[in-house]
């Protein structure tokens, strides 16, 4: 009787099986696949209690979807793949391909120790690196050209899903499903393909005509909440842009997810954003230390409500709205004069959807330094910027307790009304005007009136 071949499917950033090209392939070359998750040290060490609890969550929904077939191994990734190589007799180790810095530095490493990685789609609708200026053939370092031309570019249309999955029966050593606990009073989004693709079509159907207008309100459900889905691959960007059609609502959902695609891109191009300026002479800018400020940030207690209200639903949720996002990024930078890579740090350990292009993109571009092509410094007023968009205070008396008792627009701004501060809550630990004139002398010192091209 022949034997039957077998290719190995390792899982990543794509737990799926919907819209899949790196498992079609897998299934496509072999009798069998053997489908495995490598537990990565590394990773583990940097992500907080909450990505963790939510990855575990996502690995058991995956291994459900492939009949309990998932490997889960705790060790080295060259050792663990050479060993079901050896077990199953499979040479390949098929992958969605990785761009980012430590993935696309991982794998070469384990193609060196000569594993044969066979790599079929990646995390995007548009591989980082392919658009390309048609003038000289350059990456873009502005979003709205780049916009232009992912989209002249195109995408496939979503991958089938797979008939049917003959997957080999792993052993029990096989099996190491860690028991990552969600800590205390934290609510997370569900995690797993079956519910990325039911939220999706919540939003599809109650969210996405409107989303144009409702995206900025912090107090409503009015964003798809696909961030960890995509962190995770748990839905597939494709698979989010082929519904859409030429409304405006549906437009400006495909330039969110295209700004994912383009921080991707710039980061695939400067590897060294991850950590370090994009625009290098705000390096020379005169930044404080952390101290108590920075203390006071973390913990939502700066007494500037809108800022609290995200900081402790980010500690709460492991998710933040985009809008508060970009305030409290403003608030370190420009309010506190900290340094952008502190609060980068900050949501890296918190945040579920943690993407590293994202969130360092999202930040410089927040802290002036990034790739915001505005011709002026942008800094938050938080204050104007809670009233507007959490106009009836909804957001800040969800997540801060101390001023529930504060009415509508009140919440804002709790020195205005008599008993504000009756339940505690913090004053102003600086004072806006101020800190925006300082941050702006801080900007003269270094006569970046705004971001210069990044040294490459
Ligand atoms: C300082 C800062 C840090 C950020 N860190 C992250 C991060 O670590 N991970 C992350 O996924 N997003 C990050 N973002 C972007 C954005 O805030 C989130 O993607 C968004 O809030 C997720 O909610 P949603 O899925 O409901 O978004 P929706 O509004 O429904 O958007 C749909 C999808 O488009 C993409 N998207 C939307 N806005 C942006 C954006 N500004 N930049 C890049 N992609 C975007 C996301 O993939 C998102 O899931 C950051 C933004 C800022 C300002």
């Amino acid at each position: 009787m022949p034997m039957s071949t077998r290719s190995i499917i390792w899982f990543r950033r794509d737990l799926r099986i919907c819209d899949h090209p790196a498992l079609l392939a897998a299934i496509a070359e072999s009798d069998e696949i053997v489908p495995v998750f490598i537990l990565d040290p590394k990773l583990i060490k940097t992500a907080g209690s909450k990505r963790l609890a939510y990855l575990g969550q996502s690995l058991r929904l995956l291994d459900e979807s492939l009949d309990n077939k998932l490997h889960v191994i705790a060790a080295d990734q060259i050792d663990a793949l050479k060993q079901l190589q050896q077990k199953y007799g499979a040479s390949n180790v098929h992958i969605s391909a990785e761009y980012e810095p430590y993935g696309a530095k991982r794998d070469e490493a384990i193609e060196k120790a000569g594993i044969k990685l066979i790599r079929t789609g990646s995390p995007y609708a548009v591989a980082p690196g392919r658009v390309l200026k048609p003038s000289d053939q350059t990456p873009y370092r502005v979003y709205t050209p780049f916009y232009r031309a992912w989209l002249a570019h195109g995408w496939r249309k979503p991958a089938e899903k797979p008939k049917d999955i003959a997957a080999v029966t792993p052993s029990k050593d096989e099996r190491n499903f860690p028991d990552w606990r969600l800590p205390d009073g934290t609510v997370l989004t569900p995690a797993g393909e079956l519910n990325a693709i039911e939220r999706f079509k919540y939003f599809q159907k109650n969210g996405l005509d409107n989303y144009d207008e409702a995206r900025n309100l912090a107090g409503i459900d009015g964003t798809s909440k696909m961030s960890a889905h995509l962190k995770w691959g748990e839905i597939h960007p494709r698979t989010l842009l082929a519904p859409l059609g030429q409304s405006k609502g549906h437009e400006v959902y495909r330039k969110e997810i295209a700004w994912r695609e383009f921080y991707a891109d710039v980061l695939f191009n400067n590897p060294h954003t991850e950590s370090d300026y994009y625009a290098p002479q705000f390096a020379k800018m005169r930044y404080d230390p952390p101290g108590d400020k920075f203390k006071a940030w973390c913990e939502g207690k700066t007494g500037y409500p809108f800022v609290d209200a995200a900081m402790r639903q980010l500690v709460s949720e492991g998710w933040m709205h985009n809008r508060t996002r970009m305030v409290v990024a403003s608030f370190l930078v420009k309010d506190l004069h900290l340094e952008w890579q502190l609060g980068e740090r900050f949501f890296r350990e918190h945040l579920v959807d943690y993407d590293v292009a994202s969130n360092a993109h999202g930040w410089q571009w927040t802290a002036g330094c990034g790739t915001d092509a505005s011709p002026y410094y942008r800094v938050f007023n938080p204050i104007e910027q809670g009233k507007r968009f959490d106009e009836n205070g909804d957001y800040v008396r969800k997540y801060v307790p101390e001023l529930a008792h504060l009415n509508g627009i009140e919440a804002h701004e709790p020195w205005e009304v008599l008993d504000g501060y009756i339940k505690d809550y913090p004053e102003r630990i600086v004072d806006h005007a101020t800190e925006r004139l300082e941050s702006l002398a801080r900007l003269d010192e270094i006569k970046a009136s705004k971001p210069l091209p990044p040294t490459k």
